[in-house]
């Protein structure tokens, strides 16, 4: 388990990225969702051992990963925001390369090479250059030398940027593939990206922890909080100023908004079932400020 004990980090000139965090991130699929600016890549950066927290620390099984960060990284798979390739190497290549910078050798190496280019569906194109493939490959191959250790912990970041629709659900069926006894935890500012994959999800905004729950509870939360009001194209902005605004749907007869609101929000709205779209909103509005 990772244990997240009162993080802040204050990058210099005074900017706060993340305040006070306090988790627990048990096995499963994490979704750690937030605004660009929110503080995720930070939040990953210290949980991958890469950057120090400012205060506080997170531990793995109980051992502060700052203090020995060496036990936690045998059994760390991190694939950066930012993760380059090269173009001329070829997967099988690319992952005895990456293997031996990790320092795992031996008899077994290839044998797990091949067992992941078949787990990522690239044994096809293991010997064509990298350079040559789509984002959605690329992504694939920087997953497979994230595995290379069989990790505990495994960390992406903002994995689904860059990918087309087909290659986001082929993503998301390789994350439920990949869960079980493992801690993952993957970065988005996409709500669909978590909506069928996480067992958790963190929302971060401007370095706070907004809140931790499991998908169920949030659409609890906000049960009978949803509504539909039907306005015509002209009260759009009228209704904007006064009104949460999840989403809008033209129609025959106007414009149906779904509001996020406490109480019943016009006489002549109704219910609607919520979803995890309303869900966020609701927190970012209600909790951002405080
Ligand atoms: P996210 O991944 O959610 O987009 P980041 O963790 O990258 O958020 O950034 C959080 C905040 O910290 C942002 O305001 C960003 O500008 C700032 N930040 C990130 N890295 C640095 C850095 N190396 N130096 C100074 N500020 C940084």
């Amino acid at each position: 388990m990772l244990e997240v004990n009162q993080v802040s980090k204050t990058y210099k000139k005074d900017k706060v990225a993340l305040h006070n965090i306090n988790l627990q991130l048990k096995p499963g699929i994490i979704g750690l969702l937030g605004p660009n600016g929110a503080g995720k890549s930070t939040f990953m950066r210290i949980a991958a051992t890469i950057s120090q927290p400012s205060e506080g620390n997170m531990t793995w099984d109980g051992i502060d990963i700052s203090k020995r960060p060496d036990e936690l990284r045998r059994t760390l798979g991190y694939l950066p925001q930012d993760f380059g390739v090269y173009p001329h190497l070829t997967p099988l290549e690319f992952l005895e390369y990456a293997a031996a910078l990790k320092g795992i050798g031996g008899r077994n190496v290839i044998a797990r090479i091949l067992e992941l280019l078949e787990l990522l569906n690239l044994q096809e194109v293991r010997k064509r250059p990298i350079g040559s493939f789509s984002g959605g490959m690329r992504q694939r191959i920087g997953i497979a030398q994230a595995l290379l250790n069989d990790p505990q912990l495994l960390i992406i970041d903002e994995p689904t940027v860059g990918l087309d629709p087909e290659e986001r659900v082929r993503f998301r069926s390789l994350l439920t593939d990949l869960s079980g006894e493992r801690v993952i935890i993957f970065s988005t500012h996409i709500v669909s990206d978590i909506e069928a994959t996480a067992d958790q999800i963190v929302m971060l905004s401007k370095g706070k922890l907004l809140t931790q729950a499991d998908p169920e509870q949030l659409l609890r939360s906000i049960q009978s909080k949803v509504w539909s009001v039907v306005i015509q194209e002209q009260q759009l902005p009228e209704a904007r100023a006064k009104w949460t605004i999840s989403g809008t749907i033209r129609r025959e007869d106007g414009l149906q908004l779904r509001i996020v609101s406490d109480l019943q929000p016009d006489a002549q709205a109704t219910q609607l079932a919520p979803n995890l779209e309303d869900a966020y909103l609701y927190v970012r509005t209600t909790r951002e400020g405080a």
